[in-house]
């Protein structure tokens, strides 16, 4: 495949953009180096680069884009919108529209309010965790990111009586005081935790279903433990379903699990692609946040009109019956494939699968936490990245990331995906 154009623009983009990218998971760091593909167009589940290259994507832009590229209605939605103005910084009905979506999907939410995004989102919550509680600690989970504010860069400490340590520079130790980190899935380091801090906990911040360390499932009962040791010492419980809000079902994770958080922070794909974050939760609350309470957040494009149509018409799209169950189906379809080819190779993998967002790990042991992501092998996964790229097939750069299936794969696609995969195998097996 040539991707001459390629190298030469992001050649171009290196000489002006810090590190030719601007966010660092789009660059190929993590899968040995090289140079990133430009996309020119995309439509439906594939994108074109600059080369004229087509691929099958499984990218889904980080996430958001779970009805695929250039989608006739939120195209449609956007362009309409765009006529009548992008911004007016006053209350629109768009916003009491998506607010009164996101709350019949996802009933936890007795209030909303909308961000520009995920990290945003992550980081109101925090704040009003903290101005409801009155305390100063936040508990999270090894591995799990939470958007790029201060407090959420910062990495376990030695273990569950230690506060954490800077994990980026620019990251104060004061700040990284604030934060406790312990591993996912593991209820007795969660309870030593609050043993030692838990009247200073203000909250606990959680994917339900992990997607940043590859898709992890909580194990049976590890999310309800959450909440009874939070909640019997006085914590807020935040969940963060910035992937994972309606990427399984019409609703979140928690909707799909049957568990409840007291706050809930939002964004990807109920933007339908444009920028947006959104977080809510328990009345009393929420009520916290100004112009009622003393907790500020405020933002001059939050809740903008284009991100408001485009949203309102990705979550018009979900609404189609049957649609959960074909991307499950096709991931399913991929799963079964991948292990089917491996009888072939005897590579050691490990697939983690939730509905239509897969992780495969190139590993001898099953993951289900951190440690167990990142003992995995990533040059085998750096060399699989770049042979399935080969072959038109683009996978997210980082062997901690999802695929994402879309509502606009077809059988087709995943019997394509398969053959590449075949060959990324046999590659891979000499
Ligand atoms: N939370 C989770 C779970 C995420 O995966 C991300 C981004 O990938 C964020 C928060 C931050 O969202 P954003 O990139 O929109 O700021």
């Amino acid at each position: 495949m040539n991707r001459t154009t390629s190298e030469k623009l992001y050649a171009e983009a290196l000489e002006h953009i810090v590190g030719g990218v601007n966010s660092p998971s789009r660059s190929y760091a993590a899968v040995g180096g090289g140079a990133a593909v430009f996309m020119k167009k995309g439509k439906g589940a594939y994108f074109w680069d600059e080369d004229g290259n087509r691929y099958i994507d499984y990218l889904a832009a980080y996430g958001p884009i779970i009805t695929g590229f250039a989608h006739p209605h939120i195209t449609e939605a956007i362009k309409k919108q765009a006529e009548l103005g992008v911004l007016y910084g006053t209350p629109t009905t768009l916003e009491t529209d998506l607010a009164v979506m996101l709350k019949k999907a996802i009933p936890s939410l007795d209030k909303v309010r909308f961000t520009n995004s995920g990290t945003e989102s992550v980081m109101t919550t925090v704040r009003v965790a903290r101005a409801y509680t009155g305390r100063k600690i936040i508990l999270k989970f090894a591995g799990s990111y939470h958007g790029h504010f201060d407090l959420v860069l910062v990495a376990a400490g030695s273990g569950p009586s230690t506060l954490g340590s800077p994990d980026s520079a620019g990251v104060t130790e004061s700040t990284a005081h604030e934060v406790v980190t312990v591993p996912f899935n593991n209820v007795d380091t969660l309870q030593q935790a609050f043993d030692k801090w838990g009247s200073d906990i203000a909250g606990v911040l959680v994917e339900p279903i992990v997607g940043n360390f590859g898709m992890v499932m909580p194990r049976p009962g590890f999310l309800e433990a959450i909440n009874e040791i939070a909640h019997q010492a006085g914590s807020v419980v935040i969940y963060d379903e910035v992937i994972t809000n309606f990427r399984f079902m019409y609703g979140g994770a928690q909707n799909y699990l049957g568990v409840t958080p007291d706050l809930t922070a939002m964004g990807k794909i109920i933007g339908g692609g444009l920028p947006i974050g959104a977080y809510g939760g328990k009345k009393e609350i929420m009520d916290e946040v100004a112009p009622l309470g003393p907790a500020y957040q405020a933002g001059t494009m939050a809740g903008n009109p284009l991100s408001m149509a485009s949203g309102i018409a990705c979550l018009e799209v979900l609404q189609t019956p049957g649609i959960y169950e074909k991307m499950d189906h096709l991931g399913k379809k991929l799963e079964d494939g991948i292990q089917a080819i491996n009888e072939k190779y005897q590579l050691s993998i490990a697939i983690n699968r939730i509905g239509g967002a897969m992780t495969l790990y190139f590993s001898d042991h099953e993951v289900t936490n951190y440690e167990e992501a990142k003992a995995t092998d990533s040059e085998m996964f750096g060399r699989f990245f770049k042979y399935m790229l080969e072959k038109g097939v683009n996978l997210a750069p980082s062997k901690y990331e999802a695929w994402f299936l879309t509502t606009e794969h077809s059988e087709k696609d995943i019997d394509d995906t398969l053959e590449a995969a075949e060959y990324a195998f046999s590659q891979l097996a000499n």
